[in-house]
Order: structure tokens, then sequence, then C-alpha cells
């Protein structure tokens, strides 16, 4: 896999999904020598099942620990710190990762009881975590999912979870964005391989979690984030630790420059089911009829940016969606994706980005 990709799986079975990334990214060449220490960073930010969206699937991470040690490596660690204020343990424990850990013989590290050093992180000094700086190869495992302050929660953001929690607070003081990509210039991840499965829409905590049944990998964190943004229905330049690592000399912004590979195409998903308040009401304005997770968790995304600005009552037609309307002819329809072709108004893609469907919808 050369930098610039990114491939996307869809599917309903997380350790699938994860075994099939490794092998077609070639990870085990990626790594190189068998005695090489490889630590898994999943987002374990609370003690919460990753169903309600806030944390990293383990069978994402079971998927990745098969691959690997099939092919002989063994020095292997999953390592997390949960933010200020839950226990680590207690999250390996109700996320399923104590258990993993016990099947698979794969330790678990806690960064929050670790020994940390200062570090210079491109002229901000950081203190990272010792289990962190000792690995060989960091494979980062984030969630792609909504955050209150910084919009975007992925790759880049994911890092923080080892430095102490002295740190995190003061990330925090520091507006979170500088010390993030900052961080990134001196942790290096090697490998990502992101949870977009139910992320939530909004908060990094999780609670209402949106079904899109996909993950997606990549070698550069500026660009896997880069395309999260445009799964979210943001802008890069919303993200602003994006351009900011960039600038850094962390990876590429440019999505233009990225290869995208998708492995299999998205039919066959379950049918979206809107969970929450918020998805309820953004649901009741869309008429969906067989729509694939992932494109209706676009559209869902897409209609709350529409919704955040004034817009959506200033649609023209209520947005269709779904495999449903394939083959229907509508002369003043609005339709998403490419099952809605013979609409008038259409954005094809299967399935269009939320990006690609709100600048779709506002040009309306
Ligand atoms: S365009 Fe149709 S087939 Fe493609 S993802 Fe959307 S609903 Fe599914």
């Amino acid at each position: 896999m050369e930098r610039n990709e990114l491939l996307l799986v869809y599917g309903q079975d997380p350790k699938r999904m994860a075994y099939r990334l490794a092998d077609e990214a070639g990870l085990d060449q990626l790594i190189g020598d068998r005695q090489r220490r490889v630590g898994l960073k999943p987002n374990l930010v609370l003690a919460s099942p990753a169903e309600n969206g806030a944390t990293t699937h383990p069978g994402l991470v079971e998927g990745l620990i098969d691959y690997l040690q099939e092919r002989g490596f063994s020095k292997l660690c999953i390592l997390e710190g949960s933010w200020v204020g839950a226990r680590t343990r207690e999250a390996f424990r109700l996320c399923g990762y104590e258990e993993l850990s016990a099947r698979t013989g794969v330790p678990l590290v806690d960064t929050q009881t670790d020994g940390a050093r200062e570090y210079d992180c491109h002229g901000l000094p950081i203190r990272i975590c010792d289990s962190a700086m000792a690995l060989d190869f960091l494979i980062n495992l984030p969630v792609i999912k909504g955050h209150c302050q910084t919009y975007l929660t992925c790759a880049l953001k994911n890092l923080k979870g080892l430095v102490p929690n002295a740190e995190k607070r003061r990330f925090h003081s520091l507006g979170l964005h500088k010390p993030i990509a900052h961080l990134n210039a001196k942790l290096r991840q090697d490998f990502i391989l992101a949870d977009g499965i139910c992320g939530d829409l909004n908060f990094e905590e999780g609670g209402n979690p949106v079904p899109a049944g996909r993950a997606l990998a990549g070698r550069d964190p500026v660009l896997l984030d880069s395309y999260a943004c445009a799964l979210l229905g943001l802008a890069p330049d919303e993200v602003p630790y994006i351009s900011l690592a960039a600038s850094l000399g962390v990876g590429c912004a440019d999505l233009g420059k990225a290869t995208i590979q998708e492995l299999n195409r998205p039919q066959g998903l379950p049918t979206a089911k809107a969970q929450g308040r918020l998805v309820r009401r953004l649901a009741s304005r869309i008429c969906a009829k067989e729509a694939c997770s992932a494109c209706y968790a676009a559209l869902i995304h897409a209609m709350e940016k529409l919704d955040a600005e004034g817009l959506l009552d200033r649609l023209p037609e209520t947005p269709c969606i779904g495999q449903g309307f394939r083959g229907q002819q509508s002369p003043k329809g609005l339709g998403i994706g490419r099952c809605c072709a013979g609409f008038a108004h259409n954005l094809p893609g299967c399935p269009p980005t939320a990006r690609q469907i709100r600048d779709f919808l506002q040009n309306l």
C-alpha cells in the first residue's frame, strides 16, 4: 500500500473487514521483520460498548491480531488511555478487550498508568507515554465520529490517548488543534484502520450511533482524516488540526492526490435504521426505500449540516434515497445516489459522500 492510498470495505462483520483490509494493504510487508514490536491503539475513550458509537469494535482489533499472528508476528500489544475521568481498565473490561486479550494472548497496556517523557514535537514540548515510544510499528484504530469541539475525531486525534492525563488536560487548555498536530509530528502512526461502522455524529462519548457499516485503511493520517471529513459532510478546513498537521509534514490533506479503492460495494447491507432523536427528526425529512447504510448515513450527516445552516426548509423537494427507487423516473424529484438516476435533480455516486451531498443540496 502506498501512502496516498485509501482502502474502503463495507460490511457487518468487523473481524472479517479488518482481516481483508490488512491483507489487501499487505500489512505484513509494511511491518517487515517479525521481531518488531507492534502496538494496536483503539479508541476506548470511555467504558461504552462499540455499539453506542464511541469506541472501536473489538472485532476489528481481533481481525488484525489474527492476520498478524498467522504471519508470525508475536510482539503485539493493545495500548490505550481513556479520557480524564474514565478508567482505562474499566473500558478494557466493558468494551470486550479483556476477553480479547485472554483469547489471543496479546497484552493490554493502560497508558494512564504508564511512565512518560517529554519530547520536542516540532517546537512544542509534549510528554508522551513510554509504551508508545518503545514501539517499532504503531497501528491506529480510531473511530470515525463527530466531536463537539473539533467537529471530527479520527486518526490524528486518536493519538491523544498515548499521552498522560496531565498532558490531555493541557491539550484542552491549548485549544486541542495545535497540540494534536504537533503530537503527530513526533509520534508517527504507521498504519490506520478506521472504524466507520456506527460512529456518533456529534459526540465523542457516543450515545447516538449512526450505522454506516464501513471500515477504512490508510497510511497517511492527514489524508485519511481529510476523507473522513468528506464522509461526515465537513470541509477539511473546518477541522484546523488537519491543515496544521499537513504544514508540519505529517501528511497530505489534498484528496485530489488520493487513490481511493473500494473492496466491495455497499449493496447487500441491511437497510439503515435511524437511531436517536436527532436522526429521527432528520430522517422524517427524507424519503428512503431500501437505502444502504453508508448512503443513508452520508445523507443524514449532510442534512445535519444543512439544518445547522438553516437551509433544510429551502430544499425544493424531499430528498429520496435507496435501491427502491431504481429505474423510477421523477421529472421534479430530488434523488441521492446512483439508484435515483431517473430523478430530475440527481447526485450520482454509490454511495456519494456526505460532503458531496451537502454541496449538491446547498447548490439547489
Ligand atoms: S446509490 Fe443505491 S446502491 Fe449505492 S449506496 Fe446508495 S442506496 Fe446503495
